[in-house]
């Protein structure tokens, strides 16, 4: 038997010395020749031991079968308890389950791909939704009824000053609805706040791109500002050619496509000409035949061009 792994009990000899039991059961439960070399044996009670043999199959690094043996006591009849397969310290094991809730990341979401949210989820709150108050254009609006009211009175009698005017359009509904509040919920404090350290860490100042940087966002052309309390931290970059465009980015962070880093210098414009009018420039209208070198001026075929 190999050196035996025991807890602080010492174990039954009788079960101790039951290995053939144990490595017998062992390759009953297993595929054939995968139950290698006794490893270990560890006292799980009184009169009980679990033997340790090596697993050979492939996949199963560092795995063991485990075969627990007992006695009754007083008796020396040593039997089986159960066959089992364990991972033993260095065993390959797959990686710790993860609900799937938790197992979307960033980036994860396709088209066509539904992402439902708990009713209870932390980063939305109630918003105001206007279920219980009719539009104001509704038929059924307090305010449509009472200018159905006031076409009728003004049908029958009574002057138009004293008529109600059209729906009125400082209602909340009316309020709610131009700003887009219909919703049935909003961002709550923390749906903020979590979305803010979201954007912060991916484009924020502590990033090397950001300490690399020629200058911050909050000085960036290409940045389109926010509404909302968001505004106050953080623009949409509009750059192309910036690793961050069309991102939300912390006005704190930067990039080298800053619109002021760095201006490209307009092309030099060449000098106005400046035309000689006080002297006259010969010039040949063909070299000299023998060396093809210019004729000195005044010579028999120099001729003269003019002056502009
Ligand atoms: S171009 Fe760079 S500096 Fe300008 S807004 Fe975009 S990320 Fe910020």
């Amino acid at each position: 038997m190999s050196a035996a792994t025991t807890r602080s009990r010492t174990p039954d000899r009788l079960c101790a010395e039951a290995v053939d039991l144990a490595r017998a059961a062992a390759e009953e439960a297993a595929a054939p020749g995968v139950v290698g070399e006794h490893v270990g044996l560890v006292s799980e009670g009184d009169r009980v031991v679990t033997h340790f043999f090596e697993c050979k199959e492939l996949g199963y690094r560092g795995w063991r079968w485990a075969a627990t043996v007992a006695r009754a006591s007083r008796a020396k009849l040593v039997t089986l308890d159960e066959v089992v397969l364990l991972p033993g310290q260095d065993a390959l094991l797959a990686p710790e389950w993860v609900p799937w809730s938790e197992r979307l990341r960033p980036g994860d979401m396709g088209p066509g791909d539904l992402l439902p949210t708990d009713a209870e989820d932390l980063r939305l709150e109630p918003g105001y939704s206007g279920d219980d108050e009719p539009l104001p254009t509704s038929a059924v609006s307090h305010e449509m009824a009472e200018l159905v009211e006031a076409e009728d009175a003004e049908v029958t009698s009574g002057a138009p000053a004293a008529l109600p005017v059209t729906p009125s359009r400082g209602t909340i509904a009316a309020i709610a609805e131009e700003l887009g509040l219909r919703r049935a919920r909003v961002l709550s404090r923390y749906g903020l706040h979590v979305a803010a350290d979201r954007w912060d860490d991916a484009f924020g100042a502590q990033t090397p791109m950001a300490q690399a940087a020629p200058a911050a966002c909050v000085t960036c052309g290409f940045l389109v500002p926010l509404g909302g309390s968001l505004g106050q931290a953080f623009g949409l970059c509009a750059n192309e050619f910036s690793p961050a465009d069309g991102r939300v980015v912390s006005l704190s962070y930067g990039c080298g496509g800053h619109s002021e880093a760095a201006v490209m210098p307009k092309p030099p414009q060449p000098a106005a000409p400046v035309v000689d009018e006080t002297r006259l420039d010969p010039f040949p209208l063909r070299p000299a035949a023998d060396s093809g070198s210019v004729p000195e001026a005044g010579d028999e075929e120099t001729a003269e061009l003019g002056h502009s």
